[in-house]
């Protein structure tokens, strides 16, 4: 699908006929003086005004000059989260439409689609986690508007190789969103610079990893310049609050290097010490920021690591995931004493 046209066709009807809310100041953009047109309350402690589109225009520059992308294919959501309900809210119809994903993947794909009542369609990943692009394909009908991929993938860790992603993207008749918030931590590269040449991709990023903005929320969707406006004529007007903007502006300015290094320092430690425990059977390769690692009784594992003052996730109940737990790289001394715990069993 490589015409835009194409891929405007699978708008929801009501959303590519919407009318947008506009406020006052999207509609008179020049100097202000006195401002009597919100009904906000005049006394100014901080916060009486509502965000101001100039300051989240100056992150969205930001934002392109870090990511080396036009602004016109940025989209700034409340967490990427956002972005991904968007995806549901702009192109499926409920109750009609449907949505394909691999499996295991992030939980929100399917949380979002049962909010959205849209069908999730899950296609199990392949042999070592690999993209299973047939069935990917073979579980569409005429109906399947999206189609998930999480590259590098949670909870499996890996990231697909992009010939892989692209390949899907150009045989997909709808639209593949290609989560991206693990990247900066992946050898393999962004989608990005691929853009313009799949008008039905849309990539999602976030500032809550690689960037520690977590507690902010801020995400990024990016696509096609038709598509970015539809994600911004359906969100909610101020979908991103004053002070996460102010901070945004201040601490992405910061070179995210230096943490990134030593994480990726990190991850090859933890990937080599762990398997020296009897207790742990594999750690899975990883091009994100955490490890899945199979043990011999996860969750008596789990229950051990949360009395010694460590939580992990428990995915041992993920089929594909059997005897696992996902654990984050943390600081050096917080993986120092995670790996002292382990070696305190049957001590
Ligand atoms: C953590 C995570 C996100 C969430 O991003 P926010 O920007 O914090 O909403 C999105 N996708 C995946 C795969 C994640 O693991």
């Amino acid at each position: 699908m490589t015409d835009i046209e194409n891929v405007l066709r699978l708008v929801r009807p009501n959303i590519a006929s919407l009318k947008p809310y506009s406020t006052a100041r999207d509609e008179y953009k020049g100097a202000i003086g006195i401002r009597l047109d919100a009904n906000e309350n005049p006394f100014d402690e901080g916060y009486n005004r509502y965000p101001s589109t100039p300051l989240k225009e100056r992150i969205r520059t930001l934002a392109s000059k870090k990511k080396n992308i036009g602004t016109e294919h940025i989209f700034l959501g409340n967490g990427s989260d956002e972005a991904i309900d968007l995806c549901y809210r702009v192109f499926c119809t409920p109750g009609k439409d449907n949505a394909i994903g691999i499996a295991p993947s992030y939980g929100m794909y399917s949380v979002c689609a049962d909010i959205n009542d849209v069908e999730y369609r899950t296609v199990p990943l392949g042999q070592n986690f690999s993209l299973p692009i047939e069935d990917l394909l073979a579980a569409a009908d005429e109906h399947s508007k999206l189609l998930f991929l999480c590259s590098p993938n949670n909870p499996t860790a890996n990231a697909f190789p992009s010939e892989e992603l692209l390949e899907v993207v150009r045989r997909f008749e709808g639209i593949v969103v290609v989560d991206e918030a693990y990247i900066d931590f992946s050898s393999t590269q962004s989608l990005l610079p691929k853009l313009d040449d799949y008008p039905n991709l849309i990539i999602l990023q976030t500032f809550s990893k690689a960037y520690g903005l977590a507690g902010l929320r801020i995400g990024m969707a990016f696509a096609a310049p038709q598509i970015i406006q539809l994600f911004r004529n359906v969100k909610y007007p101020y979908n991103i609050g004053a002070d996460t903007l102010e901070l945004a502006e201040k601490l992405l300015q910061k070179d995210i290097k230096e943490q990134v290094d030593i994480i990726l320092k990190e991850r090859a430690r933890l990937s080599k010490e762990l398997p020296k425990f009897p207790c742990v059977k594999q750690v899975y390769p990883s091009d994100a920021n955490f490890l899945l690692v199979q043990v011999t009784q996860p969750k008596e594992l789990y229950r051990y690591l949360l009395e010694g003052g460590i939580i992990v996730r428990d995915r041992s109940s993920i089929p594909a995931c059997k005897g696992c737990l996902r654990i984050t790289v943390g600081t050096p001394d917080e993986n120092e004493r995670l790996l002292s715990l382990l070696g305190n069993i049957n001590e």
